[in-house]
């Protein structure tokens, strides 16, 4: 999964936040070595994984940081996002809490974080539309307001995960390109 022996032309580091159990671990474990696992239990010791992908013929490096149970409001620190060029901020559409914590979560992205941080709002678990708990025009229309990028996915299923992470890379690539 992605050639190991080329030269990086750019590493972007990307943070997962979103309350617990919205499937930020999974998002990554699905983006960074195509797998699932049902059962997953609380992340535990690995802080960030990789994958390089290519765009427009450059090696892009995405180095993207998980949680590890910090999901407790305020407590994921300042160390977490320093250096962060986008953020991935999740929700469970099943679970109508997770998207009301978003603005929390966006705001303390925004104390924190770099002024100029890519954002795609996710709204993970997709796969599940009949234990639906938010509409997507109500998650569409705030991310409108908020200029933020927006996506369903599902982690189970593979759905958008590629295009949720090569939207926000690929944002971040024409920033600084
Ligand atoms: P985190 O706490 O945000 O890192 O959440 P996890 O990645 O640990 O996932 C929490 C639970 O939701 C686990 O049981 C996962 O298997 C499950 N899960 C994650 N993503 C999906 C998904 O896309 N669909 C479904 N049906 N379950 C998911
Ligand atoms: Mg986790």
């Amino acid at each position: 999964y992605g050639d190991q022996s080329q030269k990086i032309d750019y590493v972007f580091k990307i943070v997962l936040i979103g309350d617990s159990a919205v499937g930020k671990s999974q998002i990554l474990s699905r983006f960074a070595r195509n797998e699932f696992s049902l059962d997953s239990k609380a992340t535990i010791g690995v802080e960030f994984q990789t994958r390089t992908l290519q765009i427009q013929n450059k090696s892009v490096k995405a180095q993207i940081w998980d949680t590890a149970g910090q999901e407790r409001y305020r407590a994921v620190t300042s160390a977490y996002y320093r250096g962060a060029v986008g953020a991935m901020l999740v929700y469970d559409i099943t679970k109508r809490q997770t998207f009301d914590h978003i603005p929390r979560w966006l705001e303390e992205l925004r104390s924190h974080a770099d002024k100029n941080i890519v954002i795609i709002l996710i709204g993970n678990k997709s796969d599940l539309e009949n234990q639906r708990a938010v509409p997507t025009e109500d998650a569409k229309e705030f991310a409108q307001k908020e200029g933020l990028f927006f996506l369903e996915t599902s982690a189970l299923e593979a759905t958008n995960i590629e295009t949720a992470f090569s939207t926000i890379l690929t944002e971040i690539f024409n920033i600084v390109n």
